[in-house]
Formats: structure tokens, sequence, C-alpha cells
């Protein structure tokens, strides 16, 4: 445990180091509760939230502690399918916009693929600020190791748990379908900080999300 401890740490080094080469503002946590802590202190109690269906943000705790709060916020996840569509548009136009990142490369750049496009538009260009929570098991080599990482090992993980038909969570790997429900519509690599967006990462010293 200690070993996977020390590695961990070392990851979360390496990783900060290449995020803030490319104008990232990082905060490193060492527990997700650690995490959690941070989070909570960036977020003013009366600010617009909007939340991008990340599985490492429901993991650390923080929709609920920021329901709780009482902060205004936006998961649409949580709402009536018909409903889904209005209120990604208000996550993208909330104060403070909340994911996980799919994948960080070892020169500090963000990799991810969404279907809808609305978190990797948030990401870049909605809300002024942007926070990221991501344990450093998201780590890879390059953006082509990112792309198979989401692919073969995100994507089949996050079709079970929507409960879809889709090839890679028959097999556990991509098999480039045509399906309508494919989560793989949009591409993104975030190079370095956007210049109107203000990203923070909050890397944890952990395996979170998929
Ligand atoms: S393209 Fe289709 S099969 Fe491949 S990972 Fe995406 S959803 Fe799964």
């Amino acid at each position: 445990m200690e070993v996977k401890k020390e590695y961990y740490k070392m990851l979360g080094k390496r990783f900060k180091k290449a995020l803030e080469k490319n104008g990232f503002c990082v905060k490193v946590a060492s527990s997700p509760e650690e995490a959690l802590e941070t989070a909570i202190q960036m977020i003013p109690q009366d600010v617009s939230v909007g939340i991008g269906g990340s599985v490492t943000v429901r993991q650390i705790g923080l929709v609920d502690e920021l329901k709780k709060r009482g902060n205004p916020l936006y998961a649409h996840w949580e709402a009536e399918p018909e409903q889904r569509s209005q209120i990604r548009k208000k996550e993208l136009t909330s104060d403070i916009f909340i994911t996980g990142t799919n994948a960080i490369t070892l020169d500090g750049k963000l990799v991810n693929i969404d279907g809808v496009g609305n978190r990797v538009a948030a990401m870049m260009y909605g809300p002024k600020k942007v926070i990221v929570i991501a344990g450093v098991n998201k780590g890879v080599e390059s953006v082509e190791d990112a792309i198979k990482r989401i692919k073969n090992i995100a994507s089949p993980q996050n079709s079970l748990r929507l409960g879809r038909l889709l090839p890679c969570a028959k097999t556990g790997k991509c098999h480039d379908c045509d399906s309508p429900e494919r989560m793989c519509s949009i591409t993104t690599i975030i190079e370095k900080k956007p210049p109107e967006t203000d990203i923070t990462i909050i890397l944890v010293e952990d395996e979170l999300g998929y």
C-alpha cells in the first residue's frame, strides 16, 4: 500500500510539472477527501455550478456536498431525458464548471472524448472558471495512448455504467461503431490553458473514475 502511495505521489509531481508548463493551475490532493476539501474551498456558496457527468466528481462526494450547501446546480444526468439538453446548455453558462478528464499526457495535455460535446465545450469556452478533478490513473504517455485508453478502457466501462449496449461494452475494446448511442463523436486535446478560461486541475494521488 505504501509503495502504491509513493508511486502515486511521484506521478502527481510529474503531471503537475507538465500541466503547469502548459499554463494550468494545479493543486495536488493526497486523497479523495482532500480533493473534496480543496474543491469546496474554491467554490463560493452563492455561485451556480455546472457538472459534466463525471464519475470522479461524484466519487469524491462533491455533488452531494454542493447540494447540501445549496449551490444552484446543473447536472443533466439527474434530469428527465427530455430536459437534458436544456440543462446541458445551463451547464455551459454557469459560473463554474466542474468535470473530470479522460486522460492527461506526460507533456501536460488534457485529452477527452464526448458523445454530445457539452462537456468538452464547457471545458474550453464556457464558464470562466473550470475545475478539473482527476486521479493520477488518468495519466498516459502520449495523445495516441490517451485515445487508446479512452476507447478501450474508459468507454467500455462507461457504456456498462450507462446501460448502453455498445460493442465496446460487450468485448472491452473499441469497434469504431456506428451506433446511434456512440459515445465517441468529438475528440479534444487541450494543449495549453485556453486564454479566456481559468482552469484549475485538482490532481488526486489515487485512482478515480475510469
Ligand atoms: S466508437 Fe463505439 S465501440 Fe468504440 S469506444 Fe466509442 S462507443 Fe465504444
